[in-house]
């Protein structure tokens, strides 16, 4: 074998790469590298931080944390299969997310925590 040898997972960092500097060209979503991040709690759930928003949305730098679907679904409990924030404040952001489960890229949105949390909170007024 004269050629080099292109494993799945090189060709799998290879396209979340391109995604990453996708989404930065397009978007301002920075994606975090493994220990970057923080620690983001709502309720009794946490996740971790994989994205942050580095747009512009009329107030300056935005520097949120953003989350996936999968994610912001179980911050606020609800199904994976549910769209989790029904009217977010700040619009979602489209990128092709590596779906573990299935070891496939999958079109995901991108949620703003404050819509998260805006969403958790609403929720947290209609059960009292
Ligand atoms: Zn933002």
């Amino acid at each position: 074998m004269s050629s080099p040898t292109i494993t799945l997972n090189d060709l799998i960092e290879t396209h979340l790469n391109e995604i990453a500097e996708d989404a930065w060209e397009q978007h301002r979503v920075m994606r975090l590298n493994n220990g970057d991040g923080r620690w983001l709690d709502l309720g009794t759930a946490a996740v971790w931080e994989l994205w942050t928003c580095h747009a512009d949305h009329g107030h300056g730098l935005c520097g949120e944390p953003l989350l996936t679907a999968p994610q912001a679904s179980t911050m606020l409990g609800k199904p994976i299969d549910d769209a989790p924030v029904q009217n977010p404040s700040i619009p979602t952001v489209e990128v092709e997310l590596l779906d573990e489960g299935v070891r496939g890229f999958m079109q995901d949105e991108l949620y703003h925590f404050s819509d998260v949390v805006a969403e958790f909170e609403k929720a947290q007024g209609r059960r009292s």
